[in-house]
């Protein structure tokens, strides 16, 4: 019997392809990457990546999250993990941005450091959009190494759609989340779904950076076969 309503096989041959093309990409920029069909084996290659017994700093990802690595590096217990939003368990959001700046400058002396991404061009390029700065400051620079965790639904054909990814889907997304997960006043985007480039208080995308190239090999990706994040 042929079974119509089942995808997955097409689906992964899809997403392996996609991602071949764009670990291509990121080689030719310098940036090592990896290919992971599925959270799982995401979660075992970031846990490989990450030597016990260093510093572990985060950037705010949901990403993260949903793969399993932060509970995973959580339960192997031998790494200090420095996360801005998470700590034993929990979750919490700081009252103060001061709160934050504190804890992400903290972040920044981490030996590694691990984030999502917004977007990431089949050429290789890395593109994210901060609030504060403070995950695209330890992409940048801080951190000796850093591992950007991607689903295969951060893939785009070039910066002018991950830009468009960005005001169109992830911070919308990311701003509702702040809104009802973490008493964030309300943006535009996070009112009607759609973005004005707004001047409110809790703008969400204040600055955004491309990463095109590295001189040494400090950034390396790792791509999921699945959706994950915004
Ligand atoms: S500029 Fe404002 S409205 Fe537009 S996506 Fe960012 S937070 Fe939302």
């Amino acid at each position: 019997m042929i079974e119509e309503a089942n995808i997955d096989q097409e689906e992964g041959w899809y997403y392996t392809k996609l991602a071949q093309r764009c670990l291509d990409g990121l080689a030719r920029n310098n940036i090592p990457g990896f290919y992971c069909p599925d959270s799982e084996s995401a979660c075992a290659k970031v846990l490989e990546l990450i030597p016990p017994d260093v510093s572990v700093g985060f950037g705010d990802s949901v990403t993260l999250y949903q793969a399993g690595i932060i509970a995973g590096l959580e339960k192997r217990k031998n790494n200090l993990l420095l996360h801005p939003f998470y700590h034993n368990g929990i979750v919490y959001y700081p009252e103060t941005r001061g709160e934050v700046v504190k804890k992400g400058k903290e972040i920044l002396n981490a030996d590694y450091y691990l984030t999502g991404a917004n977007a990431i061009t089949i050429d290789g390029k890395i593109v994210n959009t901060d609030g504060l700065g403070n995950r695209v400051a330890g992409i940048i620079f801080g951190p000796r190494r850093v591992v950007v965790v991607a689903g295969i639904n951060k893939i785009v054909l070039d910066l002018g759609q991950a830009l468009q990814r960005i005001k169109t889907v992830a911070a919308p997304l990311n701003a509702q989340r702040h809104h009802l997960k973490h008493g964030r006043s309300p943006t535009p985007c996070s009112t009607t779904g759609i973005c004005i480039d707004c001047h409110s208080p809790s703008r969400i995308c204040n600055y955004t950076v491309i990463v095109e190239h590295q001189p040494s090999q400090r950034i390396q990706v790792v791509l999921v076969g699945q959706r994950l994040g915004y």
